[in-house]
Formats: C-alpha cells, sequence, structure tokens
C-alpha cells in the first residue's frame, strides 16, 4: 500500500512541461486543471509542495532541536521527497515497512524507532539496517531490545513517559507511556546499556495548549532529579497542531518560545532536544477532491469518505475546509450547510459537518476538502473497492 503511486488515470499535464521536483508526482498549476486532465473515476490526492517544505522550514529554524518527521501522520514516497530536498534528515518511524519506505526514498535519513512496543523481528531489522535509536516503556522491552541487539554497545535509548494529554483535541494518553515510578527504575536500569539515554513524550495530537509542553518538560526534571541519572536528551514528541475550523491554536512559534524557556528553565538547554512532528508538518500541504455522485436535499454522496481520506470527519465529527471547486462559493450565489456520506456500504460512513458549500451544488461537482495531508491520505483503505490510486501536485492553493 505504500508505493501504490499510480498515475494511470492521469493525461499528461500539458500546461506543465514536466513533473514536479523534487516529489516525482505529476505537476498541475491548479487544482482545476488536474481535474480536467483527469478520466479516472475516484478521488484524487493533492499534494502542495510548497505549503509542506515551508512547514518544514518553519520546524528546522525554529524549532529548538533536531526536527523528526513522524512518518505515520504520511507516508507517500513524494512527502518524504519533498521533506528531505527541505533538508528535514530525521525521520521517526514505527515498523520494518516504514524503515524500508525511508530507506528506499532517502538511504542517508538517520532514523528513530520510536514506537515503545516493537516486535523482536521490528528490533533485529532495524538495527541490522542500522538505526541506533529506540524508544520504549517498561523493563520487558529493554529486554527484548537487548536480546535482539546482542546487547549492542552503541544504542540510543529513548524512555517513553506517560503524561497528560489535556491539552489536545486527539488525546494519545492511557496506550504508551511509564508512569513516574517505573520511568525513575527504568531510567536507573537502562542507563548502563545506552551510549545516550533520553527520555521523550507525547502531549496527544493536535495539542491546542503551549503549556503542555512546558508541564511535560516541568515533569521531566522532576523525574530526572529522582532517578539521579544523567540524561543526555529530550524528545518533545509531537502534538503540533494547524488550523481546523472550530480549531485555530496559537501560532508556531508560541510553540517553540514556549519549548525554549521550559528547557532553560528546567536545566535542559545543553542537552541533546528533539521534536517529532507528524500533522504540522503535511496537514496543510495536502487535500482530496472528491466528486458529488448525488445530491439528495441537504445530503451530498461523495467518492470518498471514512474509509477514504475522511477517517476524522467522519468518526471524530472533524470540519475540514471546503470549497466547491467547480461553482463559486458565495453568499451572494447562496449557500447552504450539508452534510455528506462516502461511498461505502457502511452507515457509518457519514461526515456530519455542517460543511458550507454553494446551494446548487449537484452531482458531477468537484469538492476540495483540505488539510487532509495529515492523517488523512494515510489512513484511506480499499474497504468495498473504493480508493484513490492518483496522487498529484498542485503549485498554487486557494
Ligand atoms: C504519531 C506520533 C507522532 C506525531 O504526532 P503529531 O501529533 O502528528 O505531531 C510523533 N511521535 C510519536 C511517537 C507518534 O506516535
Amino acid at each position: 500500500m505504500f508505493n501504490s503511486v499510480s498515475h494511470a488515470h492521469l493525461a499528461q499535464p500539458t500546461t506543465l512541461p514536466d513533473f514536479d521536483r523534487p516529489s516525482g508526482l505529476p505537476a498541475f498549476n491548479s487544482v482545476e486543471e488536474a481535474i480536467a486532465a483527469y478520466d479516472g473515476d475516484d478521488a484524487i490526492h493533492v499534494l502542495y509542495p510548497q505549503v509542506i517544505a515551508a512547514a518544514a522550514e518553519t520546524f528546522l529554524s525554529g524549532f529548538p532541536g533536531k526536527v523528526l518527521y513522524a512518518v505515520k501522520a504520511n507516508p507517500h514516497p513524494a512527502v518524504l521527497r519533498i521533506l528531505w530536498s527541505a533538508g528535514l534528515r530525521h525521520f521517526d518511524v514505527a515498523s520494518i515497512r516504514e524503515i524500508d519506505l525511508v530507506q528506499s526514498v532517502a538511504p542517508d535519513a538517520d532514523l528513530f524507532l520510536m514506537h515503545p512496543i516493537k516486535s523482536r523481528k521490528t528490533i533485529a531489522h532495524a538495527y541490522a539496517q542500522g538505526v541506533r535509536h529506540m524508544a520504549l516503556d517498561c523493563q520487558a522491552e529493554l529486554a527484548k531490545i537487548l536480546d535482539e541487539t546482542q546487547s549492542a554497545d552503541d544504542l540510543n535509548l529513548h524512555i517513553r513517559l506517560a503524561v497528560p494529554s489535556d491539552g489536545a483535541a486527539m488525546p494519545l494518553a492511557g496506550k504508551f507511556g511509564a508512569e513516574f515510578n517505573e520511568a525513575v527504575d527504568l531510567l536507573r536500569t537502562a542507563r548502563p546499556f545506552a551510549v545516550k539515554l533520553g527520555v521523550c513524550f507525547h502531549v496527544g495530537s493536535q495539542c491546542m495548549d503551549t503549556e503542555a509542553y512546558a508541564r511535560a518538560l516541568g515533569y521531566v526534571r522532576q523525574l530526572a532529579d529522582a532517578a539521579g541519572v544523567s540524561i543526555d536528551s529530550v524528545d518533545c514528541g509531537g502534538g503540533f497542531p494547524v488550523a481546523y475550523p472550530g480549531m485555530v491554536p496559537p501560532a508556531m512559534g508560541d510553540y517553540f518560545a514556549t519549548i525554549r524557556e521550559a528547557l532553560a528553565e528546567n536545566g535542559f538547554a545543553d542537552l541533546e532536544i528533539l521534536g517529532e512532528p507528524g500533522r504540522a508538518l503535511c496537514a496543510e500541504g495536502g487535500s482530496t477532491l472528491t466528486r458529488v455522485e448525488l445530491r439528495k436535499g441537504s445530503d451530498l454522496y461523495l467518492n470518498d469518505g471514512s474509509y477514504g481520506s475522511l477517517f476524522d470527519a467522519a468518526q471524530c465529527s472533524w470540519k475540514f475546509p471546503v470549497r466547491c471547486v467547480s461553482r463559486p462559493t458565495s453568499e451572494d450565489q447562496g449557500i447552504q450547510a450539508f452534510r455528506m456520506f462516502g461511498p461505502t456500504c457502511d452507515s457509518l460512513d457519514v461526515m456530519e459537518g455542517p460543511f458550507t458549500l454553494p446551494a446548487d451544488i449537484d452531482e458531477g461537482d468537484w469538492i476540495e476538502v483540505q488539510h487532509l495531508g495529515a492523517y488523512g491520505q494515510a489512513l484511506a483503505t480499499d474497504f468495498n473497492g473504493f480508493q484513490s490510486e492518483s496522487t498529484v501536485a498542485v503549485m498554487n492553493r486557494v
């Protein structure tokens, strides 16, 4: 599924002579041009290379440490190529396939296996492939790592801490992470086996509160003091937000400033600092073009949905920004609130919205659902025979 890039249904772009570099995708000036060139029947995934590169630049120049891209947010090879060519060199991977994928696209990438619970095969494969950074949150996982690497003496171990998800729209607490006393024990046990020992945490995805990072760093201070062992690195995880309708976060610079201050206050300024943004690097740089197959009153039946790239729109009722590509959306012409249904026969395949679109929208119209570059395109399945097989680069975003 990772490498399923196919351009089968895309005529060679006529307006641009070339494929986009570096993404390697067919390039169009606008989504209108991409739709005009398309003779397939499915939704189309759009990437905006310049938007992704700009997000990378924001992190590379502003985040006070190493920037790791959390590959699960969007593992499309084009996304990896865009980030690499923007200067990003570190990748947070979780599985054998993610390791192989990143190494096939960027052989010199520095990989961090930050999943706290890995299969033995994954650990062995990662180590054989040169991965020297691994996360863990319990003694049993430490034993697995030492077994599968023959107690290697060049491991960087990152102890994953449980921290609250209070400020996050997508809480991640409750699955991974050592509690205080466990973490103290684990830091002490792991210390002799690590060339570098660090801690990592995740404050929850789409974290709307800059202070969540400061609180987590204060907690790391208490923990390091209680353990009485030296730590070499602090990984602030992901969680950096983007703006969705009804969810407008503080500026990214405020997150970086808060983290920078908290690092200094807690005496971590000289340690190696890491961050693992996923959503913030690629959400705004991707969207889905979906076609209306039928209208029933204020319900639109589309060729993409919960089992495509609209999982969060359906299951979490997120209101992604939408615009009708094929008709003007303006108050003068009339607008209306719609509910949207995906193409599968499952009744969970519904996006309640409401989504504001032109009142006269109808069969054959195309809708661009924006900000799906993270956890949208990446979650799409081929359930019921519906899937998007076409990804294009669009150079100008509306
Ligand atoms: C998912 C994940 C990330 C990325 O989180 P975002 O909220 O997308 O920034 C980073 N680190 C780990 C360990 C993750 O599981």
